[in-house]
């Protein structure tokens, strides 16, 4: 059996089952295969479309979304924040310790081995000293530098 998709000549569609090719070709054309909507006889294979949009499906077709708009973080807000954080740990050391300037290694070492009043200090000292003070068990840590305090 073979199923033949069908159209009639005013455009109805419609299945049919026949035995052979040859067995449809023949019952065509003696007038026998005739339209279930309106009897019409002049009947014709269907052109096989490949699924063909259609518009009686109930739902609307995939619409191009366009692309979300991105926002494009502000390169420099991140430095600032840390900037406005440097300042403020730098602000807080400048408020509860004791400027000492250039004495700072030598005024670190008094107070570590108990020579002088504890406290917090900051002042000056060279990579190498910091280093030797740090060697030393005395606690230093650097102080950010803001670039506009080099005015
Ligand atoms: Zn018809």
């Amino acid at each position: 059996m073979i199923r033949y998709s069908l159209v009639c000549e005013a455009g109805h569609g419609f299945d049919s089952w026949f035995p052979s090719s040859e067995s449809y070709d023949d019952q065509v054309a003696r007038g026998l295969v005739t339209c279930p909507a309106c009897d019409s006889a002049k009947v014709t294979k269907a052109l096989m479309a490949p699924s063909v949009a259609r518009t009686d499906r109930g739902h609307a077709p995939t619409a191009a979304v366009p692309p979300a708009e991105v926002s494009v973080p502000m390169i420099a807000e991140p430095e600032r924040q840390v900037r406005a954080m440097l300042r403020a740990l730098r602000e807080q050391v400048v408020a509860n310790a004791e400027h000492v300037g250039a004495r700072f290694p030598e005024e670190a070492r008094r107070i570590h081995y108990g020579e002088a009043e504890g406290r917090s200090i900051y002042g000056e000292a060279s990579p190498a000293e910091a280093r030797a003070l740090i060697e030393e068990g005395i606690d230093v840590a650097p102080i950010p530098v803001m670039p506009d305090d080099r005015n």
